[in-house]
Order: structure tokens, then sequence, then C-alpha cells
């Protein structure tokens, strides 16, 4: 097999997708505790161990009474707040004055609340009409026992979690979050908060990639930077076996120094694709072994972000059980684009709230020249993607876009 397995040429960006879903696999399960829960993906039934409300609640401040005592005057016996066991009884002519949240007392069948009746001394006169049931939570009537409160696939907002809370659910079966090792490549770069000699560059890419892995709820990957040597790259990779994905960023393209293909293959990695007919980030490669999912991220800084964006984000989202993201929003061109050339082209834009009810964004493309441009479109907020030889597009066209962080 050749270094570019079974698709010796650049595949479709559409394919490319696929094919890393296909290899990324699915969602494995852990048990954590309720607290540490948010935002992750519940991989159990949920079910409610007791009715709710668990005991004819109050609703209302007032009087627990009989109903059939409307239009009466009825001895106030006792007094039941939130918390309380109901430890009285009521029988005709006689009441108890309760606060919302409370047990109703048994013999009680209906909450006249405070403002509707009269007081005198320790009786009071109750309104001639008083229905049956009146301002008192049936037991059971929000949810009942044995009700599936959740199905696996339910993503732990704070709601949910006062949901699990209420039902005692306070250890739960979630999908893991996937372990990311990042290695930088690249002779010339020195960590970000060094001092580079005028031949060196700062390392953009480590902490991009880490800051959307930490964006998408990870936890913070591993990072480390390797130079361009063959044997590095092959140490960094038997290094990072406990990882699921380990993103390698720079030296996957075609020169001398470009030794991540190599290095991947030395490893033992099969590679799935090589290139990509996209721009930027052409030389996309990914690559598997056993469980584990190599992406080989350009290191343009642009092709980087793209690589990220649209490949490894769906990897994370498949393996933490998310269902499949939204479809692109409609927006307006702001100014003109050109793409002539013959792969599909990602556009870095910033889409922006527009006044016009028919065309609700505005979309400012802000590619800089080349993929090593990074300030301009660093102002960014989504993509639009360009056919190949889409043309010119004058601005006023109605152009799809797709927010950073959901393209797919
Ligand atoms: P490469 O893909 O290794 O040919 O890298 C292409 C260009 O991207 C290099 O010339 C560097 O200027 C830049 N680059 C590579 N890796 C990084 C990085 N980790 N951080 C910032 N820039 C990088
Ligand atoms: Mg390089």
């Amino acid at each position: 097999m050749s270094s570019t397995g079974d698709y010796p040429r650049m595949i479709d960006p559409d394919l490319a997708v696929q094919l890393v879903l296909d290899v990324v696999g699915g969602p494995e399960a852990e048990v954590l505790a309720l607290e540490e829960a948010v935002g992750r993906v519940l991989a159990q039934d949920a079910r409610a161990d007791r009715d709710y409300p668990p005991f004819r609640r109050a609703m209302m401040d007032g009087f627990a009474v009989c109903s059939s005592d409307a239009g009466q005057t009825v001895e106030v016996i006792g007094e039941l707040a939130a918390g309380d066991p109901p430890r009285f009884e009521v029988t005709p002519g006689r009441c108890v004055a309760i606060l919302t949240g409370a047990a109703c007392p048994p013999g009680a069948d209906a909450v006249v609340p405070l403002e509707n009746v009269v007081r005198e001394a320790n009786r009071v006169r109750l309104p001639s009409v008083v229905p049956g049931g009146a301002h008192v939570a049936a037991m059971g009537s929000e949810c009942p026992a044995g009700t599936v409160l959740f199905q696996p696939g339910q993503v732990i907002t704070p709601l949910v979690v006062a949901v699990l809370a209420t039902w005692g659910l306070t250890q739960v079966r979630v999908w893991r979050l996937p372990r990311l090792q990042i290695v930088s490549t690249g002779s010339e770069l020195i960590p970000c908060h060094q001092t580079p000699s005028p031949w060196q560059i700062r390392n953009s890419n480590g902490p991009m990639l880490a800051a959307m892995a930490q964006k998408m709820g990870l936890a913070r990957p591993a990072v480390r930077h390797v130079p361009d040597c063959l044997d590095a790259i092959v140490q960094a990779l038997d290094e990072a076996h406990e990882a699921d994905f380990v993103l390698l960023s720079g030296g996957v393209s075609a020169g001398t120094y470009d030794l991540v293909p190599k290095a991947v293959a030395a490893w033992g990695g099969r590679i799935v694709f090589h290139k990509v007919s996209q721009k930027p980030g052409k030389p996309l490669l990914v690559a598997v072994r056993g469980r584990q999912v190599v992406f080989g991220l350009p290191g343009n800084p642009l092709a980087c972000h793209l690589g990220f964006d649209r490949y490894v984000g769906p990897a994370i989202r498949q393996r933490l059980g998310r269902p499949p993201l939204a479809q692109p929003c409609a927006g307006i061109l702001a100014s003109p684009v050109r793409w002539k050339g013959g792969r599909t082209f990602f556009l870095l834009a910033r889409a922006q709230a527009a006044d016009s009810a028919s065309a609700p964004w505005s979309v400012e493309p802000l590619s800089g020249i080349s993929s090593a441009d990074l300030f301009t479109p660093s102002r960014a907020n989504c993509y639009i993607r360009l056919p190949p030889g889409q043309g010119e597009l004058a601005p006023g066209t109605r152009i799809p876009f797709t927010w950073i962080g959901t393209l797919e």
C-alpha cells in the first residue's frame, strides 16, 4: 500500500469527514458524580424512583380544608409549613393553616388561599365555593414513579442536573471525554513564552489546538513540541499511547523536512488519507493504529484551524455521543469574493447581525492573503464554503455560512 492508502490522490472534503467518522468509532462510557457531569452526554436511561410531587403539595399559603365545608366557618386546629410532617387530621368543621410547599394533611382535599377567607380569632369563614382539589398538586401529578426522565444521548444541562438531583441520581453513566495529545513539529518553533531569535517563530498552533479542545469541553490536552526529526516524531507518537487522538501540526506536506507521513508509517499507523481537495490545508493526513487516531494537521495556522474545526471537531463530537450539528445559516455577502481554484475554499469570515428581516446575517470575508496570515482572520466567527471554480460573488449575494466550532 502506498503512503496514501486507498486514496492516492487528493480526496473530496466531504468524503474526508466521512472517512474520519468511520475510523473514529463510537463513544465509551464512564460513571461520574453528578457534580462532575454538566456538559456531558448521558449513556443511560434515567428513571424516577418516586412520584413527583412525592406528597399532596399545597400550592398557596392558606387553609387546608374539606371542600364540603364551603360557606361554613371552621376551626383552625394547627399550622403546617414546608418540611413539616402532615401531623393533623382534617375533618368537617376543622381546617389547618398551611404554607406553600407543605404536605396537605389527611382529610383535607383543597387549599383556600389566605386572601379568600375571613379570619375570626382561631376560626375562618370559607368562601361559598371551594372546588375539590383546588390549589393542591396531586401526588405524582408532574411525574409518576417509573417515568423515564431521560434517555441516552441527553446533554446534561443545569436543568437536567436539577432533575437528576430531584430523583437522587447522584452517580451517572456518561460518555467519557476523549484524551488528546498535541504535538507541534517544526525546528523553527520555540514555546510562546520564550524570546525568539530572528529566525525562529513562537509556537501558536499548540495553544490554539489546546484552546479549541477546551472550548469543546475536553480536559486541557497534553501539549509538546518536537523538531523536524524522524526519530523525535516517532518517539512522540510512541509516548502518546494514552491519547485517543494525537494532533500533530506541521511537517505533513512534501518538503525535505516534512517527516510526519514517514514517522506515522514507521510508528505503525495505517494512513486513511493524505491530502484533501481544500484550501487551506490540502496536505491533511489521517491515520489509525488500533483505537488511536492521528491527525497530521498542516503547520500554517489557518490550515491547522480548519483541520481541527472541520475534521477533529466532528470526531470529538462522535466520541462524546453528541448529536450531529445544525445545517449552515443563511447570510448576505458584505464584500466581494473571487475563487477560481479547483479545490473547495473554506474562507474565514465574520457574521454580524444585519438590519434586514430577509437576511439576518451580514457576512464579511476575512481570510488573509495566505494561510500563514493570522491577524485579520483572528476576528472571524464563521466559515464560508466556496465550491471549486465558484467565480466572482458580488456583495449582496445570499451565501450559506457555518459558525466556527460547528463546521461539518
Ligand atoms: P509546515 O506545515 O511544517 O510546512 O509549516 C508551514 C508554516 O507554518 C511554517 O513555515 C511555519 O511558519 C508555520 N508553522 C508551523 N508550525 C507552527 C506552529 N506550531 N505555530 C505557528 N506557526 C507554525
Ligand atoms: Mg515544518
